[in-house]
């Protein structure tokens, strides 16, 4: 065991961390799980059920991360169970078309209107780099513009001024892209359109696209200005670039149509993840179908994926979308907002400046006493008191996003148990953040 400056131990993990740290770099699959942001031993969870995770030391907690979004349902639902294991029974991967991907397909067009047509495939990651890919091959254009905190996984030319994990380690600029692969990046800040008008103002014909977080949660949740998104659209378009809006966090998420059911705003193409899996790599990205129609095999712009539109991830994320219907989105925004005013409650009552920023049911409670509109104003919240923050509801059983630039995430099993436990912890926590040092 390592010596902790945190008021429990959780040695079952930390045998776990100690092991995974000999083969895995940093002893985790993705950065932000190792808790270098607020420090101790991450918690290697060993089930989940409904809102809650139960560690490796047998310690149950509510989970307001829920896979960073997919688990919209909570975990193991039992219907979306039943879809995988009646999946997993006709065997695992085909490698050859399968109706479940066509249903999957007809079910995310169904909701979003403009996507005319979709590809499915394994990961955020694969659904952006290949929209983008895509989007140069249609314009012929090879400069893409992204703004600072927007996270599209970590493709090597977004991987410039990125949120999420990159924002939480304060990396600048990661070793391994190239000044090549990141060279065609324009990087501006967000919510801010004349920026973006002077973009194209000074790189006439060479800007293929516009890729933006449809409401961004990487930065922690920091919406767009009214008319933000919508300025982006007349711009490419008066431009001659497409307008790429990431849906991976957002989508089937902040509403059955994600952030387009909320503004309306029509993107040219879209991508997708988290929530359409089902708790299973699935996403994907689509739009309109004179763009997809460059894809192969109907046109020159080559993507492929050995797992693309596996039958089981397949399955779990159709067992899951066709659960969320209205009843299931005004479930989840309604505990969202519930948790919202007693996050605050519990935070004015101790004088922390703070402010709850959300989107529809994303939220992030930031430790500023100022509206948060872009990446810069994110990075000057107070992370220390974050940090005692988190460590005090950890350590009541609530499992937190482990950095202050993530979103909250709450599903439609959070019910009344679940919010009393963590209205409960809210007070030691305030209390934490109040007399935090930096
Ligand atoms: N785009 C956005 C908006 C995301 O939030 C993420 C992941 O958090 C990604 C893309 C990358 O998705 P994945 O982690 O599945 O590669």
């Amino acid at each position: 065991m390592s010596e902790t400056p945190y008021p429990y131990e959780a040695p079952a993990s930390q045998a776990l961390f100690d092991r995974a740290s000999v083969v895995t770099p940093g002893g985790v699959n993705s950065p932000v799980r190792a808790f270098g942001a607020v420090g101790g031993t991450p918690r290697f969870m060993v089930s989940g059920n409904g809102p809650y995770l139960t560690d490796a030391d047998g310690r149950e907690y509510v989970d307001l991360v829920c896979s960073w979004g997919p688990m919209i349902l909570g975990h193991a639902h039992p219907e979306v169970i039943a879809a995988v294991q009646e999946a997993v029974t006709r065997g695992t991967s085909f490698g050859t078309p399968g109706e479940g991907e066509v249903a999957l397909a007809e079910e995310i067009v169904a909701r979003i209107e403009p996507v005319e047509q979709v590809r499915l495939v394994s990961s955020g990651t694969e659904a952006t780099m290949s929209a983008i890919r895509l989007a140069r091959g249609f314009t012929g254009r090879s400069k893409v513009l992204k703004f600072a905190g927007c996270y599209h996984g970590h493709v090597d030319a977004l991987l410039a001024a990125a949120g999420s994990g990159v924002a939480t380690f304060a990396l600048p600029d990661t070793p391994g892209v190239t000044g090549a692969q990141a060279g065609d990046t324009i990087v501006l800040p967000y919510n801010d359109l004349e920026a973006v008008q002077e973009a194209f103002h000074r790189h006439p014909g060479e800007i293929a696209c516009v890729i933006t977080e449809a409401s961004p949660g990487n930065m922690g949740v920091v919406p767009p200005d009214p008319g933000f998104n919508q300025g982006l659209r007349d711009a490419c378009h008066k431009n001659g670039a497409l307008y790429i809006s990431d849906e991976v966090m957002t989508g089937f998420r902040t509403s059955r149509a994600g952030w387009y059911g909320v503004d309306g705003v029509k993107p040219d193409l879209m991508t997708f993840g988290k929530v359409m899996g089902g708790g299973f790599p699935a996403a994907a990205f689509g739009g309109r179908a004179d763009v997809m129609a460059y894809l192969a095999p109907a046109g020159p712009v080559y993507q492929a994926g050995t797992l693309s539109g596996n039958p089981v991830a397949t399955a779990a994320g159709l067992a899951q979308l066709r659960l969320l219907d209205e009843a299931a989105y005004d479930t989840v925004n309604a505990t969202s907002a519930q948790l919202r005013s007693l996050v605050t409650e519990a935070l004015s009552k101790e004088g922390v400046a703070h402010r709850v920023q959300n989107a529809s049911n994303m939220f992030t409670v930031f430790f500023t006493d100022r509206q948060v509109r872009n990446y810069e104003d994110a990075k000057r919240q107070e992370t220390h008191r974050f940090t005692a923050f988190f460590h005090s509801m950890l350590s009541n059983g609530v499992y937190l996003p482990p950095s202050a630039f993530e979103s909250w995430f709450v599903s439609t099993a959070h019910d009344e148990r679940a919010v009393q436990k963590i209205a409960d912890a809210l007070p030691a926590a305030a209390r934490a953040a109040a007399e935090a040092t930096a």
